[in-house]
């Protein structure tokens, strides 16, 4: 008999606290945490370097043959990201990434040249997977899904004292902008939009602190995993 593998997706809008909150929960389960908007980051930032415009599909869509990703696991159970063997995990967090993730993401061909490796962990690992689609397209028989979301103007509030925290200070204005307009790209797009799965748990964590918003997210987890 094959082992069974569990798999909590945990999907939501920008700055949700998701990759916070499943790193956390990864390590308190032993699971492994995959971050899949890293993935899509990844592809940006080539695609941005090697002077494509991330906008225009035809540009990004003959650069995929170019792009080798890997995701490797370090002695910290922490995700790096190489490209073409360069370790990128860094880069990516630029804050102009983002914008290119979301673009090249709208892309049907490039969420399919990405869809097995996400997959694949899945298939050989107990994980926790955050992103956009996971529960809807991704793993559609996850374990456990969870839409994780909060007011924009809390979303706009934490990225900014994470961004600040890494020295790359934002304004909170054009952040919170910034947010708003990725969050529409990411619902209103053809490919995966950003929605929650009809079987998901809603979670809204406005209100709640880290410490509570963990509690919450273990509580859902535990009802529906043996743990
Ligand atoms: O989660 P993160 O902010 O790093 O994701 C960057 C962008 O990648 C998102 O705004 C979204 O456009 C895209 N993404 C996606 N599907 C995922 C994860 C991320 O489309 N599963």
């Amino acid at each position: 008999m094959e082992p069974k593998f569990y798999s909590i997706a945990i999907d939501g809008p920008a700055g949700a606290g998701k990759s916070t909150l499943a790193k956390a929960l990864a390590a308190r389960l032993g699971f492994l945490y995959v971050d899949t908007g890293a993935i899509y980051r990844t592809v940006g930032l080539f695609v941005a370097r090697s002077g494509g415009d991330c906008g225009d599909k035809a540009q990004v869509l003959i650069r995929l043959p170019e792009i080798r990703i890997a995701m490797t696991y370090g002695e910290d159970g922490l995700q790096h990201m190489l490209l073409n063997g360069e370790d990128v995990t860094k880069a990516i967090r630029e804050n102009a990434v983002s914008g290119y993730a979301s673009l090249v993401s709208a892309y049907p061909e490039v969420r399919a040249f990405l869809l097995d490796m996400q997959r694949a962990l899945a298939r050989t690992h107990n994980v926790i997977m955050d992103g956009r689609d996971i529960g809807t397209v991704v793993l559609p028989g996850a374990d456990v899904k969870v839409f994780l979301t909060a007011s924009p103007e809390e979303r706009a509030k934490r990225r900014c004292r994470e961004l600040e925290q890494r020295g790359q200070p934002v304004d909170y204005r054009q952040l919170l902008e910034e947010i708003t307009q990725r969050d529409y790209a990411d619902s209103h797009r053809a490919a995966a939009p950003l929605k929650q799965a009809e079987d998901a748990v809603l979670l809204d964590t406005s209100a709640l602190d880290f410490d509570a918003s963990l509690e919450a997210l273990l509580a859902i987890v535990k009802e529906r995993v043996p743990l």
